[in-house]
């Protein structure tokens, strides 16, 4: 692969007896944001710890840009990193904080303030130099350390959960100006977090990680509309299960709640009689019928959540309970708790999950 930038191969890492990261390979492009994503505790950090030279990898190699880094020194390594709590030196200015790598390399004066003042203006602070971390609010800080880890040109550029100290508004709209500055640069960026929103919102790609494996890597619709396994299904995204019992394996129908329907595939193995769970994302979900949809099923609206532009409905189809989300009409009356309803879904939109 020609343009490939950043491989790891089958990296493991063991502290002690316990293996936290278990063989993971994957290799990604030059300009590429991607993100590590995962439940606490499934490696993510410590993959990216591994990729900046702060943990030595039990077995496997990470590349960069062709050359082997696994055994590097962290200085050695030409990346620069923001990690979660903002991490500025409190006795340094903006500006010196901005220039301390900088200064580090041996950058000369005039051209080190050119280049802090350039970061600034990035970052949407000019003229910020003489501030002092205490004077700034969290979102400012940490897009000044953005800028500090950007300043020298790195090669790739680490965050490791920069934004989850921040308050939400704050995390929205600081991961639109990341994305914004990385698409600037054209940086390949690799980003841990255990937000699947901000996954989603911000990636190129998304390697989704469980237990020291990868459970899925791919784009963030892939992962969304094309869940490789019940994980990832369940992880990323809300997913709605419907208890049916196979009633005819030929022409695949099954029961729910008494109502039998045709689905587009059955599992290989279903028999006449027996449970199969089918799964599906509330948005396939509409109320009342839509051309397009083969399945229609009736239920009781069991719970109405008001949500602003969306209502959200919880409806009852025997004992199986499933959500959708209806658009805020504000023209109809909103929908009432304890109605009967009628919802169709697509069956070739149901999911089919490994275990
Ligand atoms: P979080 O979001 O909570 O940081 P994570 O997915 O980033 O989770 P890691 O920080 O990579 O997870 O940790 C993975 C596992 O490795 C955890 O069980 C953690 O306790 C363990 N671990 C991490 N660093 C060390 C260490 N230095 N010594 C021993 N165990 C460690």
């Amino acid at each position: 692969m020609a343009s490939e930038f950043l491989r790891v191969d089958n990296l493991t890492k063991s502290f002690g007896t316990n293996t936290v990261v278990k063989g993971v390979s994957f290799a990604f492009e030059k300009g590429e944001f991607i993100s590590l994503l995962g439940p606490s505790g499934c490696g993510k950090t410590t993959i990216l710890r591994m990729i900046a030279g702060f943990e030595n990898p039990t077995s496997g190699s990470i590349t960069v840009d062709g050359n082997d880094i696994t055994h590097l020194k962290p200085n050695q390594r030409q990346l620069g990193m923001v990690f979660q709590a903002y991490a500025l030196f409190p006795n340094l200015n903006v500006g010196d904080n901005i220039g301390f790598g900088l200064k580090i390399a041996g950058m000369p004066t005039e051209e080190r303030r050119a280049r802090v003042a350039d970061m600034l203006k990035l970052i949407g602070l000019p003229g910020f130099e003489k501030r002092y971390p205490y004077e700034m609010s969290g979102g400012q800080q940490q897009r000044v350390a953005l800028a500090r880890a950007i300043a020298p040109r790195p090669r790739m550029l680490l965050l490791d959960e920069p934004l989850s100290a921040l308050d939400a508004k704050i995390r929205v709209s600081l991961r639109e100006e990341i994305r914004a500055i990385q698409l600037d640069l054209g940086i390949t960026t690799v980003f841990v977090t255990h937000d699947q929103e901000e996954a989603l919102s911000i990636s190129d790609r998304i390697v989704v990680m469980n237990a020291g494996n990868i459970e899925q890597l791919g784009a963030p619709h892939e992962i969304y509309n094309k869940p490789a396994t019940r994980f990832v299904a369940t992880f990323v995204g809300q997913l709605n299960t419907i208890e049916a019992v196979v009633s005819d394996v030929a022409a695949k129908k099954v029961t729910i709640d008494g109502q039998t329907v045709s689905l587009h595939t059955l599992p290989d193995n279903a028999k006449a009689g027996a449970g199969i769970s089918l799964t599906l994302r509330p948005e396939v979900l509409t109320v009342g019928a839509r051309a397009d949809n083969d399945i229609s099923l009736t239920g009781t609206i069991s719970d109405v959540t008001f949500l602003g532009s969306v209502i959200r409905l919880r409806v009852a189809l025997g004992t199986n309970i499933v959500s959708l989300d209806t658009f805020n009409d504000q023209r109809t009356a909103p929908p009432v708790r304890g109605e009967p309803v009628t919802i169709s879904l697509a069956s070739k939109d149901l999911l089919v999950l490994a275990a």
